[in-house]
């Protein structure tokens, strides 16, 4: 199952008190209901791809409104062919659960749109924004590339509210207008997990928290191994670039002409190719520094500098 499928598989288990469950309802029928003609009846179906969805919208209106609601099965269309779940309640006990849930009149056919806004109470802010992510929400799995999490919004009214009940919790959310309707979203992975908490998906908020804190050690050492990666191409272009050069004395004076520390470094280098600087002062013992090499071969690459030039007499 998909990290957002857990979240909401979650969220349907939340317990939550009355003014809650109908916080909850008037956002998932604002967000997904709609009159419809079935069999020559006019009914309000309540839609959902996700089962467990499905489920709790089931159960609360049956709680809240003392109804019975069909459950009505049908296959998407196009290409993903996800189950649609529709929740079908009677035109007459829709029109009374409307009415009580603060919609002045439903609509013939079509979707039933948002009701007025009313204030909400801080409890039922947090059980509106659960009705809306379990209605039209999703996020990105943790481990993937970016974060992300969004609400679709059928409408600007239903996009503006709920920008403004996530930015009361603080969130930084953001809106765009797509081509099918509004989308509220929050990119920064801190503000999802905050969002997760708010709507009550605590589990998923553990869940998404270790992969982001995995990640970001991951990240450090990938920067980490990055660094050493290019202090040894560093070490491997130094010593190079000293081999070249003792090489190239070597043909044309011969290293026994040196001045015995020069020739020491220069032989040294050649019996250890490989090492950096300071594994090569180990050689001596410790007795030349580290300093005291890098010393020597700058000198050697003088030496090597002044013979490419055809200059006589270098200084030792
Ligand atoms: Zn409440």
């Amino acid at each position: 199952m998909s990290f957002a499928g857990q979240t909401k598989k979650e969220l349907t288990m939340v317990d939550e008190s009355a003014c809650c469950q109908r916080a909850e309802v008037e956002a998932i029928v604002g967000w997904n209901g709609l009159f419809r003609m079935a069999e020559d009846r006019r009914v309000l179906d309540v839609e959902t791809e996700n089962v467990a969805t499905a489920r709790r919208i089931y159960t609360l209106i049956k709680a809240q409104f003392d109804v019975h609601p069909e459950v009505v099965v049908r296959k998407k269309m196009r290409l993903k062919k996800n189950n649609i779940y529709a929740i079908r309640v009677p035109s007459v006990h829709a029109e009374a659960m409307l009415r009580s849930l603060g919609w002045e009149a439903g609509a013939q056919t079509g979707p039933v749109g948002p009701a007025p806004t009313r204030t909400l109470k801080a409890c039922c802010k947090r059980a509106f924004l659960r009705g809306a992510f379990l209605a039209a929400g999703s996020v990105n799995d943790p481990g993937g590339t970016s974060y992300h999490l969004e609400i679709g919004c059928p409408t600007e009214s239903q996009a503006n509210h709920a920008l403004c009940l996530m930015n009361e919790f603080g969130l930084h959310a953001k809106l765009i207008q797509r081509k099918k309707g509004y989308v509220v979203y929050l990119k920064e992975g801190e503000k999802i997990v905050e969002f997760l908490s708010i709507i009550g998906a605590h589990q998923a908020l553990l869940k998404f928290e270790d992969v982001r804190i995995l990640k970001g050690m991951r990240n450090q050492v990938n920067r980490l191994v990055n660094c050493e990666t290019a202090n040894m191409n560093k070490t491997i272009a130094a010593a190079v670039r000293q081999l070249e050069v003792i090489r190239w004395i070597d043909q044309q004076i011969g290293l026994e002409t040196l001045p015995p520390h020069l020739r020491e470094a220069a032989e040294l280098r050649l019996r250890h190719p490989e090492v950096n600087l300071q594994e090569l002062s180990q050689r001596t013992g410790n007795r030349v520094s580290k300093s005291g090499l890098n010393h020597r071969f700058r000198k050697l690459e003088e030496i090597a500098n002044k013979l490419r030039m055809g200059v006589e007499g270098f200084s030792q």
